[in-house]
């Protein structure tokens, strides 16, 4: 593989996977794990713990020493690939914070699922439909709790945190955390001031090592030794306290990685060849959709009791809702053509299954995913291709009339499209094929 990156990417930089080379480690040389030995985590200690070369070889030189282990081969060759797993080589590599193949491994055993010798490709793609379907619901899980909740803040008076709190994703947002709170034990050991920048130089009580950290305040640009946010995306604790030391409140925008906020999806998507990847209309109406009632309902939650707000909100829904009729009227005018307003509850929204509101009552098991819920109710694929799920709105009903029950449609199935398709021959690429002999 290296060799082929080399090859076809060669800007591309090819780390090997730490819990691999952890594994490697237990079968070569488990049996200096044993006895209460260290090894493990002294081994550990090398992969992540050293952030400067010098610092590793160091550390390195004496777990040879310690262990006995200098003609050790798979440690010499292990020694030799240093580059690609060392934490103070990784630092140089935007990795964002991914020291594992453990994504990947996650989707090869959901596919190992559909890959069996005896699978032809119309079974294949029933079986890899739900694997696809799994992973959409989990994003549009995801993305629910995301609109949904807001995180809790560790340091509700920080108006930084209050900032990320609804930018963030909460994964994300949860990490920063992390560094706001290590900031409390950032000291400043020297400050250095020239013409255009100020180095500090940073150190933290318990934590060995030294951090520089250079600001610009003109522009609030920003670097650390560490290089945290080079490699995660994420500002560190050291730089945290630069922007503390000049009351800088805010994260400046530079700082806040589009795909570590709620809006990673919105705008346009380009694949590796330039090319504009359109977005699946119905899904992108389905997110405007979610994203509204959750606007709406949060205003509902804020006035609800009070006559007064009550009555102003529906004054200005009513007038919103008039303003845009006449601007279909307008543009119908202009171009002269029949356009039919679709309503609300004629879209056809692929929804999570699962997520129904309860006035009342919180949820206490966890959601079951839909292989899960597949696989425990033995239903047959039919219930994924063609979902029928229920919206349960907010019990207060509004004069935007949303309704509270639909019917949605899949919007894509691979099945489908096969199964369309075995009446006739189907192209795949090659010679045609008929159906029946897939
Ligand atoms: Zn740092």
């Amino acid at each position: 593989m290296a060799k082929a990156l080399q090859e076809v990417l060669p800007d591309t930089c090819h780390g090997l996977c730490t819990w691999h080379l952890m594994q490697n480690g237990i079968k070569h040389l488990g049996n200096l794990m044993k006895h209460g030995s260290h090894f493990l985590r002294d081994l550990k200690a090398c992969m992540y713990g050293y952030e400067e070369e010098t610092e590793f070889e160091t550390a390195w030189s004496q777990l040879l020493l310690d262990y006995n282990i200098h003609e050790n081969t798979w440690i010499k060759s292990t020694y030799s690939l240093k580059e690609k797993w060392a934490a103070c080589y990784m630092k140089k590599v935007f990795t964002l914070g991914m020291r594992s193949t453990q994504l990947s491994e996650s989707l090869n055993a959901d596919m190992k699922r559909c890959l069996k010798p005896d699978v032809d490709i119309l079974k294949f793609f029933k079986l890899f439909e739900p694997v696809v379907e799994d992973k959409r619901y989990n994003e549009l899980e995801c993305e629910f709790e995301a609109r949904d909740k807001l995180p809790r803040l560790r340091n509700p008076s920080s108006h930084m945190l209050k900032q990320l709190a609804k930018i963030y994703t909460p994964t994300i947002f949860d990490l920063f955390q992390d560094q706001n709170d290590l900031f409390w034990d950032c000291c400043v050991k020297q400050r250095r001031e020239s013409e255009s920048f100020v180095e500090y130089v940073i150190n933290m009580v318990d934590y060995e090592g030294e951090w520089k950290v250079l600001f610009y305040p003109h522009d609030k640009t920003i670097s650390c030794t560490c290089r945290k946010f080079e490699t995660w995306g994420i500002l560190c604790c050291h730089a945290l306290k630069v922007f503390e030391a000049y009351d800088v409140k805010k994260l400046p925008d530079q700082y806040i990685l589009k795909r570590w906020t709620k809006e990673a999806r919105t705008g346009i998507i380009y694949d590796a060849k330039g090319n504009e990847i359109e977005d699946d209309p119905k899904l992108g109406r389905t997110l405007q959709y979610n994203s509204l009632c959750h606007d709406l309902d949060n205003i509902a939650s804020e006035v609800a009791g009070k006559d007064e707000e009550v009555s102003f909100i529906r004054m200005v829904m009513h007038e919103a809702m008039k303003k845009v009729m006449e601007c279909r009227l307008e543009k119908r005018h202009e171009t002269n053509e029949r356009d039919d307003p679709i309503p609300l509850s004629r879209i056809d929204m692929p929804q999570p299954t699962g997520i129904k509101k309860r006035a009342g009552s919180k949820r206490r098991t966890r959601i079951k995913s839909r292989v899960e819920l597949r696989h425990r109710n033995g239903k047959a694929s039919k219930s994924m291709s063609q979902p029928i799920i229920t919206l349960s709105q907010s019990e207060q009903s509004t004069d935007i009339g949303a309704s509270s029950q639909m019917q949605f449609e899949n919007p894509f199935s691979f099945t489908k499209l096969l199964m369309d398709q075995s009446e006739g021959p189907i192209s795949l690429g090659g010679p045609e094929l008929g159906g029946d002999k897939l």
